[in-house]
């Protein structure tokens, strides 16, 4: 049997896909939550598990090294890997890409954007027809719209407290978001038997 390994984002997708991989009796041998390991065997076959940051994830995959990933929407929507098939949307780490402002705020020609998602931003805008210029910025696109660095922000919204906290507000919704398993073009060619049993096991 070949060994199979899965990527998981770090963070708030990972909490949930351990759980979910837990329901479907998946553990890791030692908690991610409780080692600085970075590779985890499981009690599954030759299933390891290694925990890597989200905008990682699509390379590891599109290099073959990894053969399955769990990822946010988000982080596929911006990388430029295709190299991979979709297999399940694991509906976990549900919410929303908008983009959102100060009250009243709305779309505009040539606004600013502060977002870590610089080229969906701009295929978002492209497909409105409205030019706008991108701020990559690597945290709290919110404080962006606080102090008028720029005119709005791409970010995800789950309970929109952050917004409402910081007196924004969605000014519309660009996608909906959750987490999906995907898997390399070549693993899934040679170990299809094996992943499609594991792809059955998550429910
Ligand atoms: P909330 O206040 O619940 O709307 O959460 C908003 C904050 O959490 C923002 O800073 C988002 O970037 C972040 N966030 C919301 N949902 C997610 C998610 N599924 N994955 C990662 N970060 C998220």
């Amino acid at each position: 049997m070949k060994k199979i390994f899965l990527a998981i984002s770090k963070g708030r997708i990972m909490e949930e896909a351990l759980a979910l991989l837990k329901k479907n009796e998946i553990e890791c041998n030692i908690s991610p939550n409780d080692s600085r390991k970075l590779i985890f065997r499981t009690n599954y076959e030759n299933l390891q598990i290694i925990i890597v940051r989200a905008s990682d994830v699509p390379l590891y995959i599109e290099s073959g090294k990894v053969d399955l990933g769990i990822v946010g929407k988000d982080t596929l929507l911006e990388s430029n890997v295709d190299n991979y098939f979709f297999l399940k949307d694991l509906k976990i780490a549900s919410c929303k890409l908008v983009v959102a402002g100060k009250k009243d705020k709305k779309l505009a020609s040539n606004m600013k954007i502060a977002t870590k998602y610089p080229s969906l931003t701009q295929d978002f805008f492209l497909s409105k027809g409205i030019p706008c210029s991108v701020l990559k910025l690597y945290g709290s696109m919110e404080l962006a719209a606080v102090l008028n660095l720029s005119d709005a922000i791409v970010d995800l919204v789950d309970t929109g407290k952050t917004l409402k906290e910081n007196g924004l507000e969605e000014i519309c919704l660009i996608d909906n978001i959750s987490s999906h398993l995907i898997v390399n073009k070549s693993s899934y060619k040679l170990k299809k038997n094996q992943i499609d049993k594991l792809v059955n096991r998550i429910s």
